[in-house]
């Protein structure tokens, strides 16, 4: 179990580590402030797409927050040039946090085959491109800026 500076501690699972709420959140909340730690020269399983040609490694624990297709944070542009992960819905301390991996990558290859076990689990991640529609409905101001003027470019 690591602690850290955010009301959230990171704790091994039967799928990986996870991060998890050390206290209530109420929905609107930022949880986590990610900030990046390097450049990534391009997409990899760890690196998160913050313009078309820009993916970087973020620090933890924001980069220990796993995947869900029915997350309870989602992410928002931050100043550091990274992500804010932000309650969707009202956290109990105690919850596993996840966001949606496809909210920022235009292509993803980090999930091949989700094991969320949400009930409208997407399966396996492809990413922003392949569901541009979906992800915005669902989603709307959470997700990557670089993927909401898409349309603009
Ligand atoms: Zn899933």
């Amino acid at each position: 179990m690591i602690k850290t500076d955010f009301d959230v501690l990171v704790k091994d699972t039967h799928k990986g580590r996870g991060v998890f709420a050390t206290r209530n959140f109420q929905k609107g909340e930022v949880i986590v402030v990610g900030k990046p730690v390097k450049v990534a020269p391009e997409r990899t399983r760890h690196s998160v797409q913050m313009k078309m040609n820009l993916h970087v490694e973020i620090d933890a624990p924001a980069k220990l927050i796993n995947h869900s297709c029915n997350p309870n944070t989602g992410i928002k542009n931050n100043s550091f040039g990274a992500y804010d992960f932000i309650a969707l819905v009202d956290i109990a301390e105690g919850e596993e946090l996840s966001w949606d991996y496809e909210t920022t990558e235009y292509i993803s290859i980090s999930v091949p085959q989700c094991s969320c076990n949400a009930p409208n689990c997407r399966g396996g991640l492809r990413g922003f491109s392949f569901r541009p529609i979906e992800i915005k409905n669902k989603y709307g101001e959470f997700i990557a800026d670089y993927l909401k003027t898409l349309e603009e470019r």
